[in-house]
């Protein structure tokens, strides 16, 4: 006989399913796992807290209703989420209420914030950053759980800052790496590497105070420590601390008063071997409005920069993200995702979501046309530029060839032909010059490339079947 926890929510996947699309129903309900009921409360397990979030943002009122009407009045829904919780090496499940009051602190987590960084909040307590009633100062880390090193998928391009960041981990404040500066242009992955080294750190060493800021809100409670004349408190707190992670210091630009108690903070902390980890837009040498004297500071230990992603890491990058938000995608889609969008992991992560949001919201199955419909809106206003590689893998699966063979030597004609046409298209939709387009396509000079582009012209005005491949090959890239 099947349990009876199975049996009532399978009564509720029947209502469900007749009642949104198909496609939602697959992506949402389908990966939920009912666990048990007790006291009238059905318990069931979501693979993630995105997974719960988006439950509750798009079908609270369906789930309401469907239990009522399976449960009575007084049945009630329980989400249990299986974190993978890596530091630990174990799940944890965590039980959220139904109906849940939009609590999104789940986890190991404590919901309330000791540490009030929220400007001018703060002021009836006399010491903003000690909680009245707590024996141990206790700071709130502010880390958040899932930029784990685990999820963060490592490639040529963070290797170094990904090691170095292992390593602080291991020994902070004791290696050459203090402090450790990560820097790159925007959604990178410079947050996440170091939201990723403050959680390993509290996983190797528990007794160790690590506090995570923006720049932003550090200057801000400094100015309120001013206007609250007790600046020695503010300047004590942070001298408390083991590791400090400040995101996005070129914020500290031109605002000398910060820097320069900064420069304090940061010189005592050094001296006692306490860990440093800033991050920025730039590198050091570029940060403008900086003093010199903690410029000087800065070059102290290692700067680390991340660059862009290759193709094969932003594909594992999008498969990791769907793992761990337990949604499957075909990889059709992916792999067009991350051809697609080149320069910027969040952008990226964006144009996955508001696919997933479409397929969901508008009765529509995830297809390749849909993302190319997201993408092009994504990023059409941007710098939407068709890429070489994308090029290159259109005109291979026209032809039905391995990509590895339009970048061999080989000279076989069906290869040296579609080679061409990969250069041709390329001049065409992309601002490459002729030298980049034939370092890429088989690591041919220039002259090769004016070559193929001659050749195809001619082919096209002579050849009518020659003109047909590529009418229907350029159609295709402007899907
Ligand atoms: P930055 O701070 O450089 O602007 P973020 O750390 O905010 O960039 O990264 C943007 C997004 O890309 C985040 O969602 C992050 O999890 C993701 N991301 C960046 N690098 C990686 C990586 N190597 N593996 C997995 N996810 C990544
Ligand atoms: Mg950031």
């Amino acid at each position: 006989m099947k349990k009876k926890h199975v049996e009532v929510w399978g009564r509720c996947l029947a209502v469900i399913k007749d009642n949104i699309p198909y496609q939602s129903f697959k992506t949402w309900f389908e990966p939920i796992i009912p666990l048990k009921i007790e006291n009238n409360i059905l318990v069931v397990q979501v693979p993630s807290q995105f997974f719960y979030e988006w439950l509750e943002d798009h079908y609270i009122n369906l789930l309401r209703k469907t239990i009522k009407r399976e449960m009575g009045p007084s049945g009630r829904l329980e989400y249990s989420i299986i974190m993978d919780n890596s530091q630990l090496g174990r799940k944890k499940p965590v039980t959220v209420n139904y109906p849940a009051t939009k609590q999104r602190n789940v986890g190991n987590k404590p919901v309330n914030m000791p540490l009030d960084l929220n400007r001018g909040r703060s002021r009836e307590i006399p010491n903003p950053f000690i909680i009245p009633g707590l024996k141990k100062l206790k700071i709130e880390s502010q880390l958040v759980d899932s930029y784990s090193f685990e999820n963060f998928v490592e490639g040529d391009c963070n290797r170094l800052a990904r090691s170095a960041g292992w390593a602080v981990a291991e020994n902070p404040g004791k290696t050459a790496f203090n402090p450790l500066l990560v820097y790159s242009q925007v959604g990178l992955g410079k947050t996440h590497l170091v939201h990723a080294i403050g959680l390993q750190v509290k996983a190797n060493f528990p007794e160790k105070t690590v506090l995570y800021l923006q720049t932003e809100q550090f200057i801000n409670q400094y100015i309120d420590s001013v206007r609250n004349n007790n600046q020695n408190d503010f300047v004590h707190f942070y001298q408390m601390i083991d590791v400090l992670i400040l995101d996005d210091i070129q914020f500290l630009a031109g605002k000398e008063k910060t820097q320069d108690i900064f420069f304090h903070i940061f010189n005592h902390l050094h001296q006692n071997h306490k860990q440093i980890i800033l991050t920025s837009d730039k590198p050091p040498v570029e940060l403008k409005g900086m003093e010199p004297r903690l410029l000087s500071r800065f070059k102290w230990g290692l700067a680390a920069d991340l660059q862009v992603p290759a193709l094969e890491t932003r594909i594992a990058i999008l498969q990791r993200r769907l793992y761990t938000d337990g949604i499957k995608m075909p990889y059709d889609v992916i792999e067009y995702l991350a051809y697609n969008i080149t320069t910027n992991i969040r952008e990226m992560e964006g144009a996955l979501i508001s696919i997933l949001a479409q397929a969901s919201l508008n009765k529509k199955t995830i297809t390749l046309d849909l993302a190319r419909q997201m993408i092009d809106k994504f990023v059409k206003n941007t710098t939407r530029e068709i890429s070489i590689d994308y090029i290159q893998k259109v005109v291979c699966d026209y032809f039905n060839i391995s990509l590895d063979l339009i970048n061999s030597k080989t000279r076989k004609r069906e290869i040296v032909q579609a080679r061409q046409l990969a250069m041709f298209f390329s001049k065409k939709h992309t601002k490459n010059s002729l030298a980049t387009i034939g370092l890429q396509c088989g690591n041919k000079d220039h002259a090769t490339v004016l070559h193929a582009c001659r050749t195809v012209n001619n082919l096209i005005e002579t050849d009518r079947r020659f003109r047909i491949y590529v009418d229907e090959i350029d159609k295709k890239l402007k899907m």
